[in-house]
């Protein structure tokens, strides 16, 4: 439930959360909604350790720690500060790079990337509502010029499906994922994931689109040759999307991200668009405060070996164990954030212990879960030539 006296400046959020014993208590009636209750003997009665956010029971003396089973599982920096990165990531329209949260917080630029990352996966399935009415659906390729075929073809690229939802002659919300291959089997399970069967999909003259009618959808192909019009006019809606999400890749990461981390930009791209209209920058701030406390909190190891599973949106609801796939031994190869020291005396990395198996063994897979990115992957960096 959102609260309605919530700060709408930053001057009234640093008066707000400017304290951790105000963060403690936002937190923790974020975490209990109804009230204190123990999980060991049910309990409604607790007191707080001093400087500490563990609230103790009553009863049986049980330890509960606020952070405890939420994406700030285990942080060692002041709580103040996560609700600072989490109110400066939805404050700013084109987004937050790592070095600037750096600058903000004073931390190391690791620590900067990982928040940003865990609050990124955290944004995922804040909408589980599928898209409906009228959608358009096209693909893009992520990947910065190189030579030989453009578009379509292309080698050594990440596939990008948009599906944007007509509002008139707005956009209304929009789906982005990422997938292994053009081809319609994948672009059928991407739109099943995210558009309801009784819409109008909209799509160009593409042969893979050819069968989503057989689908249950009503299909409606409008061609780009022969029409005499440009592709952002025949879809005007997903080409202004991928226009302005190719312009907080370029402009606020530097074409800095990599493949197997596109999906959570994507996530985070989705999240803030969708909600573009609020009134005020907090109303992101608490709806991503209620992803953060339902949601596990995922090691550093598991977010730069980029290979976990995002779990399917309604899923998400539920609390319970991340999901990981069996250990593997798929090396990390982010260049990024491999330690000097290992680096200089050619260790070899341990094998993450959170790592996808090949895809026909993925028993985790959830239905818009395009996990296998990881699988093609190669260390390069996007939109750099
Ligand atoms: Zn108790």
């Amino acid at each position: 439930m959102l609260e309605t006296d919530f700060p709408k400046t930053m001057v009234d959020f640093e008066a707000r959360f400017g304290t951790e014993q105000q963060c403690r208590e936002y937190l923790a009636r974020q975490k209990w909604p109804d009230g204190f209750r123990c999980t060991r003997c049910g309990g409604d009665q607790a007191w707080q350790l001093r400087c500490r956010s563990i609230w103790v029971c009553a009863r049986c003396e049980h330890h509960h720690s606020l952070t405890a089973g939420t994406v700030l599982h285990g942080t060692r920096r002041p709580l103040r500060h996560w609700f600072l990165a989490m109110y400066l990531v939805n404050s700013s329209k084109r987004g937050l790079a790592a070095t600037e949260l750096q600058r903000h917080l004073g931390c190391c630029y690791q620590t900067a990337w990982t928040w940003l990352h865990k609050l990124r996966i955290a944004m995922a399935g804040n909408d589980p509502k599928p898209l409906s009415g009228t959608v358009e659906v096209d693909e893009a390729y992520f990947g910065g010029p190189r030579p030989g075929k453009h578009g379509r073809g292309s080698e050594d690229k990440v596939i990008v499906v948009c599906m944007a939802q007509k509002r008139g002659l707005g956009i209304g919300r929009i789906r982005l994922d990422v997938i292994q291959s053009a081809g319609f089997a994948e672009l059928e399970r991407v739109i099943r994931s995210n558009v309801t069967c009784d819409s109008r999909t909209i799509t160009d003259g593409f042969r893979a689109y050819v069968g989503l009618g057989r689908s249950g959808y009503a299909h409606e192909t409008r061609t780009v040759k022969g029409s005499g019009k440009q592709a952002h006019e025949v879809l005007p809606c997903v080409h202004r999307v991928f226009s302005l999400l190719r312009r907080r890749m370029m402009g606020t990461y530097h074409g800095g991200v990599s493949a197997r981390h596109l999906r959570a930009y994507l996530q985070e791209y989705t999240f803030q668009f969708n909600r573009r209209a609020a009134k005020t920058v907090t109303h992101l701030f608490q709806r991503l405060m209620e992803r953060v406390v339902q949601d596990q909190c995922l090691p550093y190891r598991a977010i730069v070996g980029g290979h976990m599973v995002y779990a399917a949106p309604a899923a998400r609801r539920t609390r319970g164990p991340v999901r990981f796939a069996q250990p593997q031994t798929i090396h990390a190869r982010s260049h990024i954030h491999r330690s000097p020291c290992r680096r200089a005396h050619k260790e070899p990395r341990p094998s993450p212990p959170y790592a996808l198996p090949r895809r026909s063994s993925c028993s985790t897979r959830q239905p818009h879960c395009t996990s296998d990115l990881s699988q093609a992957e190669t260390p390069f960096q996007l939109f750099r030539a």
